[in-house]
Formats: C-alpha cells, structure tokens, sequence
C-alpha cells in the first residue's frame, strides 16, 4: 500500500542505527500504550507484573524511578503519585472505610491534618491527634476501630523526633498499620521499615527532586496486599504523573548524597550558631539536643538533612519577626523545602495542643550557598530587631 505524506507523518518508514547507549533514561511518554493484539487488550494497573497497558500506571522512565526509590528504601514495591500530598491522601483513600479511626501526630504536615479535618472526617473516618512524643503509650489511644497510625519524624515545623520504633511495636500489638512521612530523611537517613514501619512515603518533590522545579510523591511497601489495596486505589483516583518530572527527578537522584551532605554540614552550622545568640531561646535541629526527642534521632538517624526550626527569645510582636524574615537577603520566603535556595519561614503556632511558641518560630531551609554568608544574613537581619525588642515580657500572638 503506498502511503500519502499525510499518512506518513503517522506511519513512517524510516529506520535509525541501532546500539545508541546513553548514561541517561530516555523521557518515555505517552497516554496509549500499544497491545500487540485485540485479545491482549486489558486495564490492569499493576504493569510491574503483566507490562505495559496505559500511561496512567507510568512509563519506563516513571516506572525506573520508581523502583529506584524502592531499593534506596529496601521496600518491595513503590508508587509514584503527582506529589507528597496526592501520596498521603491516596494512603489515606486507600487504606480507609467509612466508620474507620485514625491516630495522627499534632506535628503532622499541615495539609496531612487538613485531610483528617476536612476530608476524611465528611466520609465517616474519625482522627484523634496525639502528642508526637508519646510512644508506647499510643496503646491508650487505640481503638477497636483504629486502622491507621499517621508517623512523621520529625514532625514539619515544630520537629519533635518520634520513638517510630515503640510506636510501631505498640501498634503492630493491636493490628494497626503504621505509616510514615519520611520526607525530612529523603526516604534515606531514616530506615523505614528497619523500625516497624509498614507503609512509607515522601514528598519526592523535596531532597530527590532537590532543585524547586518538580512535584512529585512516592509510596512504598513491602507487604503484598497493602500494594494491591494502595495500587487499586491508585488506579480510580488517577494519579498520573509526568515522565519529563520523574525525568528531573531521576537526574536530582544522582546528586542526592553530595547534596544531603552539603546540607547537613551547613544546617548544623547555622543552627548551632543560632543556638548561642542572646535572641533565641531554642534551637529545633534533631541533632542538637535542644530538638525534643533528639535521643530518637540519635538512636535511628543515620545523619540529618537541612531544614530546621528556631523559637526566639519572648518579647518580639509577630510584625518584628517578619520583619526580621523580610531583611534575609539570601534567604527567600516560600514555601516547599529541599531546594538549592535557602528559605525561610515564619509561624505563628496557634494549636494550644502544641509547644506554646505562639509567633516566635522561624523554620530554615539550607540550601548551597557559602555557609559562612548564610550566618552573615541572619546576623545582619538580627539588627532589625529594635534594641529592648528581647524583655521577656512574654510574646503575644498580636
Ligand atoms: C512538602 C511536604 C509534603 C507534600 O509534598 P508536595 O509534593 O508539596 O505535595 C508532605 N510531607 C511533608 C513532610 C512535606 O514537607
């Protein structure tokens, strides 16, 4: 059959040489996937075990970052979704039934509680918050109808290091799931299920994405019919993600250990030069041990990443410490950590359930620069703080 051109831009005859090899993974998109016959035809999304059916359920280049990630975690099976946060919930949808109880830590990631609260509570799914620190002691908190235990250590902004160990001991007795955000440790400096964790996930677009270029989440198990569950799930709520994100995703997975190292020096620098300024009254670095559960980190951790927390002394209005935010020069204001960019940001803490920082906490995130400008910029917005600023009158939340 000959082909008119308008054909041939469909079906070309062209051929290429054979053998190119490159260090790179090839950008593999596309939505249709093509079966080799009309029998073969099936929507399976397991395409691990059965191969290729859909883009939904990810491409090569997807799929390879994928199981990257799970041997980095020594998990068995990981799901890529389109973000941390689309990783959390999807646990959540997949793992819960109306009627069903859940145990979060007050020190969750916001948008995590924000699902309890909003979300999970319209469907018939009840939460009750509890003190990350508490430990074995969850046992208390466990009902007959509790099925998830939410872990996340440290926790985001107020960094409690949780005893996930006893956590998950107390749980496991009790036939509950325990599932981790294992973002801070970028899924490597904490091993997950070497500590009882059942179900890990992290926002990938943090330390393996690494540039503030990409969402991207991942979940990961070991259990056979926790994937089948998660996985079915996965499959009605559509989590499709780009292969050209999981592409950046692959390449910042190269770098990720120079990088890690990098932050790590840098942040214990800066939070121990924080420690010894007259304005702060608490440094929240897991391996300082002014970090509440520092005795976990010191036990589970296999080293620290660069975001952390500092509480300043009493007596400042919440506008003087934005201002002080607004005077970095080399830290930027935004949200979504693990860039090359330091940040920062500022938090008024107004869950009385929680550490009473009120609006003296500031949240860091190291990024590449000269460690020793990074120190010069806080110590030059420090000066913005007006001289009496310091009293301890005790802060107001003004
Ligand atoms: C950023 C973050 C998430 C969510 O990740 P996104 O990719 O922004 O959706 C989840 N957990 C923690 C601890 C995070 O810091």
């Amino acid at each position: 059959m000959s082909k008119s051109w308008q054909t041939r831009l469909m079906h070309p005859d062209v051929t290429l040489p054979e053998g190119y090899r490159s260090l790179v993974t090839p950008v593999y998109r596309g939505s249709t996937t093509i079966f080799p016959r009309a029998a073969a035809v099936t929507d399976r999304w397991d395409q691990e075990r059965i191969g290729y059916t859909y883009g939904l359920y990810g491409t090569p280049t997807s799929l390879e970052l994928a199981a990257r990630i799970c041997e980095l975690e020594a998990g068995r099976y990981t799901m890529l979704t389109p973000g941390g946060q689309s990783a959390i919930s999807l646990i959540d949808f997949a793992l819960l039934s109306a009627g069903d109880h859940i145990l979060v830590p007050r020190s969750i990631y916001g948008p995590n509680r924000l699902l309890s609260k909003a979300l999970l509570a319209r469907f018939g799914v009840t939460t009750t918050f509890y003190d990350p620190l508490i430990g074995d002691e969850i046992a208390s908190l466990i009902q007959p109808n509790t099925r998830l235990v939410w872990t996340e250590s440290p926790g985001s902004v107020t960094m409690e290091v949780q005893d996930v160990p006893a956590l998950a001991r107390a749980s496991h007795a009790r036939g509950v799931t325990v599932v981790l955000d294992n973002t801070w440790a970028a899924g490597v400096l904490f091993d997950a299920f070497a500590h009882g964790v059942d179900v890990t996930m992290q926002a990938v677009t943090k330390y393996i994405g690494g540039h503030s270029d990409l969402l991207l989440g991942s979940i990961t198990v070991r259990d056979e019919s926790l994937y089948e569950r998660l996985g079915a799930a996965r499959q009605v709520v559509g989590c499709a993600v780009s292969p050209d994100d999981c592409s950046l995703a692959l390449r910042g997975l190269q770098t990720l250990a120079v990088r890690l190292s990098a932050v790590e020096d840098s942040a214990l620098a800066i939070a121990r030069w924080l420690a010894q300024r007259p304005e702060v009254e608490r440094v929240l670095h897991p391996a300082l041990p002014s970090c509440p559960g520092h005795e976990f980190w010191k036990r589970d951790f296999s080293g620290s990443s660069g975001v952390f927390s500092f509480v300043f002394k009493s007596g400042p209005t919440r506008g003087q410490v934005h201002s002080f935010v607004d005077a970095l020069r080399l830290f930027k204001v935004g949200y979504s950590w693990a860039g090359t960019t330091s940040l920062a940001v500022a938090y008024t803490m107004s869950d009385t359930a929680r550490p009473r920082y009120d609006h003296r906490l500031v949240r860091l995130s190291i990024g590449l620069e000269s460690t020793r400008e990074l120190i010069a910029d806080i110590e030059q917005a420090l000066t913005t703080f007006p001289a009496k600023a310091f009293d301890g009158s005790g802060g107001t939340t003004k």
